[in-house]
């Protein structure tokens, strides 16, 4: 490709809009531009930078015979109105209604429209397993879309669904996809760890989140570097600690009074004691009726481990009135002592003694209160988030944290939509069973920006060889000098016919210019021609991610970039 002809609309400026590097690379590189809150547009750089990404995940899906499909991004209600999801998906679900007034939606991710074409589709075990793919656009719509292309409304993903006869063939096809994801990443040239991930009701290790290392990530990994456990911080759990009653040290409870104070902070100042000595007290609402929660005045509540142990669908916050119903007083006076609800416990509350509680009344906390004497625990169980240091609770060594990007999700969903969407097979012996899936998605366009967040300089993007849009930039200095102009020509003649992708920088502009658009867009070798061209008959060929400079005679050139890209000259 030719420069000048090329539409590459790089910028000097960082865009002010941009918070993430990799966000204000694909913008300053004309690689996006946005068109609306979370939507953009993909320019021929990053066309092609998508173009090598996909390549690399069909070569793996079909690796494991997994099988390409396209489905619609237009979706009719019926088929979420029968799983359920038309009613739970919540505002990312865009809904909209045709000329005829029928509903429909712009998939968020297409569950739904699978099990419907498969469960038409596939009638016998024979058939069985069956896993499908896709690399199609998404609409959710998002409360927040930024970082670019990182969280979108509108972005392309693979989504890819597995069908199984049983339990161990979806585990086997989780599996395949498990490494196929892993392939895929270390194919990228990311850094990247598969974590353990929440499964909700499924239970088993059957979710891992693929997290791409960034500190601009916005997830968080809890891993353990001893045992090498990984999960991310909604799952990450935690050793209970070997604390034991002591019951002889019990002081009698004593209701104090603390006219105002509510939060862990005022009533730990008001009183004198530190946050471990209190126990938080957090009323919910659940599909099951309401629930406590307590946790040291320390530590913070994790929902989802909450919501596992309690084995209800939807768990919130309880709002006021709720909160007044069940304590019988405002919030921020919550605790055990008296309430008929339902009470989980944090292991490390097991065992303290003489703690802070709120006192179920206004302006009324409790010292020294103890259980069973005061109050009964319904479940002890490992309820609050993880944090730096905990003990691991496969090994108990100290835990680690680090942020990261999601790219890839993979998750076993038994039996979920084959039940609610009747999608069965006939066995062997004739008999009507539930197909066991599987799902599975790696966001293209996040995937990228998350290479980018890993490689990348001051001057710009440092594309790893395999997703780079180009492999080789030639940069004749002055296009006005014909030897040069004809050297560049033929080198990059013989590059595209050798089959190696380059873009020739043929612009009449300033080398300064030339040399900060080359750095700024990344592309792995630089081949560029000056005065010594014409003077000695060499080019000089820069590597972008080390920076080394090699003189390199004109005709040796072809010969050098094929061994750079496939480790000897063709
Ligand atoms: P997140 O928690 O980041 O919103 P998710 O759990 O909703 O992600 P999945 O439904 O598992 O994501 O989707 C599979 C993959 O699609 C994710 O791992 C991610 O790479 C990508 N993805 C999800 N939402 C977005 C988005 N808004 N913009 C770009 N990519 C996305
Ligand atoms: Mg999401």
């Amino acid at each position: 490709m030719l420069f000048s002809k090329a539409l590459i609309p790089t910028l000097r400026e960082t865009p002010a809009d941009a918070e993430v590097i990799s966000h204000q690379l694909m913008l300053r590189a004309g690689m996006i531009r946005k068109v609306a809150a979370g939507i953009y547009s993909y320019l021929p750089l990053a066309q092609r930078v998508f173009q090598k990404l996909k390549t690399i995940i069909r070569e793996e899906m079909n690796r494991i015979d997994s099988q390409e499909v396209t489905l619609p991004g237009v979706q009719p209600a019926e088929l979420w109105q029968e799983s359920g999801r038309w009613h739970f998906y919540g505002k990312e679900l865009l809904r909209f209604q045709d000329r005829s007034e029928r509903d429909f939606c712009l998939g968020p991710t297409h569950e739904e429209v699978i099990t419907d074409l498969v469960r038409r589709n596939v009638k016998s075990y024979r058939h069985l397993p069956l896993i499908l793919y896709q690399i199609q656009t998404k609409f959710r719509d998002e409360i927040r879309p930024r970082f670019g292309v990182m969280r979108a409304r509108e972005f392309v993903m693979k989504d890819a669904y597995s069908f199984d006869r049983d339990e161990a063939g979806a585990e086997e096809s989780y599996h395949k996809m498990y490494q196929a994801y892993s392939r895929i990443f270390e194919r990228c040239g990311l850094d990247f760890r598969a974590v353990e991930a929440d499964t909700g009701a499924i239970g088993g290790s059957f979710s891992h989140e693929f997290m791409v290392l960034a500190d601009s990530g916005e997830d968080i990994i809890v891993y353990c570097e001893s045992c090498g456990y990984a999960a991310n911080l909604e799952k990450a759990e935690i050793k209970p600690p070997e604390n034991s009653p002591s019951p002889e040290n019990q002081k009698p409870p004593d209701k104090v009074s603390t006219p105002g104070q509510k939060t862990v902070e005022e009533v730990t100042g008001f009183l004198g004691v530190s946050p471990e000595h209190l126990i938080k007290t957090l009323i919910f609402s659940t599909d099951k009726g309401p629930v406590a929660a307590l946790v040291r005045g320390n530590h913070e509540i994790n929902e989802i481990k909450l919501k596992n142990y309690v084995g209800c669908e939807e768990l919130v916050l309880a709002d006021d009135s709720l909160v007044e119903k069940v304590t019988h007083a405002p919030r921020g006076f919550a605790g055990p002592v008296g309430l008929t609800i339902p009470i989980y416990a944090d292991h490390a509350l097991k065992g303290v003694v003489n703690m802070v509680a709120g006192g179920n009344e206004n302006d009324v906390h409790f010292k020294n209160v103890n259980t069973p004497r005061d109050y009964q625990v319904t479940l002890y169980a490992d309820l609050r988030k993880a944090e730096v240091n905990d003990p691991c609770a496969r090994c108990g060594k100290p835990l680690k944290m680090r942020k990261g990007i999601e790219v890839g999700h993979i998750f076993k969903l038994g039996t979920k939509y084959s039940e609610t969407l009747h999608a069965t097979y006939l066995d062997q012996a004739g008999k009507e069973k539930r197909i066991v899936m599987g799902c599975y998605g790696i966001g293209v366009g996040r995937t990228i920006a998350a290479a980018i967040e890993q490689h990348h300089d001051k001057d710009g993007i440092i594309f790893p060889p395999t997703l780079a849009p180009y492999q080789a930039l030639i940069l004749p200095v002055n296009i006005n000098e014909p030897k040069v102009c004809e050297t560049a020509f033929k080198i990059y003649n013989a590059l595209q016919s050798d089959g190696i992708e380059a873009l020739m920088d043929d612009r009449d502009e300033r080398p300064g210019i030339k040399f900060k658009d080359a750095d700024l867009i990344g592309i792995p070798l630089r081949i560029t021609l000056g005065r010594r061209t014409f003077e000695e008959g060499k080019v000089e060929i820069r590597n972008r991610k080390t920076g080394k400079v090699d003189l390199v005679n004109v005709e040796e050139t072809i010969g050098y970039v094929n061994d750079h890209f496939f480790g000897k000259p063709r």
